[in-house]
């Protein structure tokens, strides 16, 4: 599918992806998505005016070039030179009955995520490639590397602060860093009306699942 990959496509969306028993269980690319259902590994789950209906990849295409002259303002389609496929929100595997343990990763994606792409010193927001990490605590003072310890920080902070606390550098955190209750790209996701169909698969205790992709 190299023809379809350009940045920012509907591609480049995300997936919720559920089990044989209909539990969430993680968030994958499109890109993904696609190959487990084109192998016959998924079907997709389609919500709409509160009924599931559930697609092979054969019915799913059949679907959408039904679909293509009357599209939902929440669909996003993408061509092929052969055909054209509405891009799919949710998936169920069929042969994947186990539900993975649900434990939020400590990584700079979460992290940034969860202090919403602004630095925890002076407030700005970042694009990803200025924002840094700080041990508000410095680890030469013992300071963990955990959701409690570490901050986003913008590259001006990172450096005036150094290897000091953050009154000594006269500098203060905007908020006490704590672990996120629920996964903070999954937040984000859920503000976004094209995931609206996902909250039906979420209960208050899966927000900690995984999201990979964009
Ligand atoms: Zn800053």
């Amino acid at each position: 599918m190299s023809e379809l990959s350009q940045r920012g496509s509907p591609l480049e969306g995300s997936v919720l992806v559920l089990n044989r028993f209909f539990m969430a269980i993680h968030v994958i690319s499109v890109r993904r998505s696609l190959v487990l259902l084109y192998r016959d590994l998924a079907e997709v789950i389609d919500v709409e005016n509160g009924q599931y209906m559930n697609y092979s990849f054969e019915n799913w295409i059949e679907l959408s070039h039904l679909m293509a002259e009357q599209p939902r303002p929440e669909d996003e389609v993408i061509h092929s030179v052969s055909f054209a496929i509405r891009v799919p929100r949710v998936l169920r595997l069929l042969d994947y009955d186990k539900v993975p343990k649900q434990t939020l990763r400590f990584n700079r994606r979460n992290l940034f995520a969860r202090d919403d792409y602004t630095c925890q010193y002076c407030g700005d927001p970042f694009p990803l490639s200025q924002l840094s990490f700080d041990h508000v605590i410095p680890r030469s003072r013992g300071g963990a590397t955990s959701w409690d310890n570490v901050v986003s920080c913008c590259l001006a902070c990172n450096s005036r602060k150094g290897d000091r606390l953050p009154a000594e550098a006269g500098l203060k955190l905007l908020k006490k860093p704590v672990r996120p209750k629920q996964n903070p790209l999954l937040k984000l996701k859920l503000d976004n009306p094209k995931y609206e169909s996902w909250r039906s698969f979420l209960s208050a205790g899966q927000f900690a699942l995984e999201v990979s992709g964009e």
